[in-house]
């Protein structure tokens, strides 16, 4: 029977197991930690958000080389759907298990390979790949090795093993991470979460990105889903501008609060924002203006603080600690591989698929699906190549 490898067990590497299974290849799949899957546990704060219904090209770092092999949110919900998982869409478009429980999806995965037959080999740490009679030698740390006709490389960030085999590699950074920030602006504001639009800034002050959402203050800077995304654009800004009234025009909103004034002119600074402002969003916001707690409303510099509110503006100092990371941008080039089958251009043969490729995506399941999809075409196309005879 034709074999193939299948290095990885995370999301990429089982559904690479599977796909390769159902066209009737004799699949091994090699893991170096004692369970396969692991990662998969802690995805979605454990409840696993597994594709997006807004999935397209445009989201992802090289659109024109996932476009072939991305497919529809709808073809990864069927795939699960055919493993009996059970999936609904949030308000966001962000699609979870119904039992919002990762290990839902990890079982049926596991159970789908165990009934194709695939053999799961743990603590199995793939050290080198290399040509053997008409196939390869997938060899482990400890001497081990085993024989394919075709092999797909899904290990995830940091992988050797294709930069061995002649593969470039794009540096990697953490992207979709929280960001640190300059902490003097936001002293006090650790553990508010604010829901507004903020975008990265340009050294010439243009927006290279803007985002919608839920905001964390944290004790090193800002945090939530949609900073995440920011994250990914920041070589091209270092200045976070939060805009708390997204759905006011900047002119309305100066309107708006020259009114307020006049409307509350019987309170203070202290108490203007109340009804409008978390209170300690307000102080920080008071403290950006230099403005004096006992100030009577009616004094109150109304255009300034319209424009405040509309573009609280941040410094950025860098990504949070890679640890706080959900994905790696970077990791071995996608220049060389064929965008339609996941084959190496370089070692005929070898696919790649998932975050082992220089490919992220937009935080909201966007990862998750280019791991499946990524997976399940790389699997049959191995599995067609070791049916013809293997690679190398
Ligand atoms: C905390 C966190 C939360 C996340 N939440 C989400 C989410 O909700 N939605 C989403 O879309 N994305 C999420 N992501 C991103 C998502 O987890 C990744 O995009 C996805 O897991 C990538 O899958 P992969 O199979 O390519 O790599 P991995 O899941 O990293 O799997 C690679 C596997 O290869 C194994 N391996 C590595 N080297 C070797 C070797 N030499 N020999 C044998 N085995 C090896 C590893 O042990 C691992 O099991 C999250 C990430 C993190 C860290």
């Amino acid at each position: 029977m034709p074999s193939v490898a299948i290095i990885g067990g995370g999301a990429a590497g089982l559904t690479a197991a599977i796909s390769a299974a159902r066209l009737g290849a004799d699949v091994t799949l090699l893991e170096v930690a004692p369970r396969v899957g692991k990662k998969i546990l802690v995805t979605g704060n454990g409840r696993c958000n597994l594709t997006n219904t807004a999935i397209a090209p445009g989201a992802y770092n090289h659109p024109d080389f996932v476009e072939p092999t991305l497919g529809s949110c709808d073809d990864v919900r069927d795939f699960f759907g055919g493993l009996g998982l059970l999936t609904y869409a949030d308000d966001e478009g962000r699609v979870y298990p119904v039992t919002n429980a990762a290990n839902s999806v990890l079982d049926v995965l596991r159970l789908e390979c165990a009934r194709l037959g695939v053999v799961e080999r743990c603590d199995f740490e793939v050290m080198g790949i290399s040509a053997a009679d008409g196939g390869f030698q997938v060899a482990s740390r400890y001497g081990e090795a085993v024989m394919a006709g075709a092999v797909v490389v899904t290990t995830g960030g940091g992988d050797s093993l294709l930069p061995a085999l002649g593969h470039g590699r794009v540096a990697q950074v953490p992207v979709l991470a929280p960001l640190k920030t300059d902490l003097a602006p936001i002293r006090g504001l650790s553990g508010v979460r604010v829901r507004c639009a903020a975008s990265l800034l340009d050294d010439a002050g243009n927006p290279v990105a803007t985002e919608r959402g839920e905001l964390l203050f944290r004790d090193y800077g800002v945090s939530g889903i949609m900073i995440f995304d920011l994250s990914r654009a920041l070589e091209r800004g270092r200045t976070l501008s939060i805009d708390f009234f997204p759905d006011i025009a900047p002119d309305a909103f100066a309107t708006f609060m020259a009114e307020r004034c006049s409307a509350l002119s019987s309170r203070t600074a202290e108490t203007f924002f109340d009804g409008m402002l978390q209170s300690r969003v307000a102080v920080a916001v008071l403290r950006a203006a230099g403005i004096d707690s006992k100030t009577p409303a009616a004094e109150l510099p109304a255009e300034e603080l319209a424009s405040l509110l509309k573009g609280f503006r941040l410094a950025v100092t860098g990504r949070g600690d890679a640890a706080q990371a959900q994905v790696t941008r970077g990791g071995t080039s996608v220049a060389e591989f064929d965008p339609r089958t996941l084959e190496s251009r370089l070692a005929p043969g070898v696919f790649a698929a998932g975050e082992v490729l220089d490919i992220d995506g937009r935080c909201g399941g966007f990862n998750l699906h280019w791991a499946w999809a990524s997976g399940i075409v790389a699997g049959e196309g191995a599995a067609r190549l070791a049916a013809t005879g293997g690679g190398s």
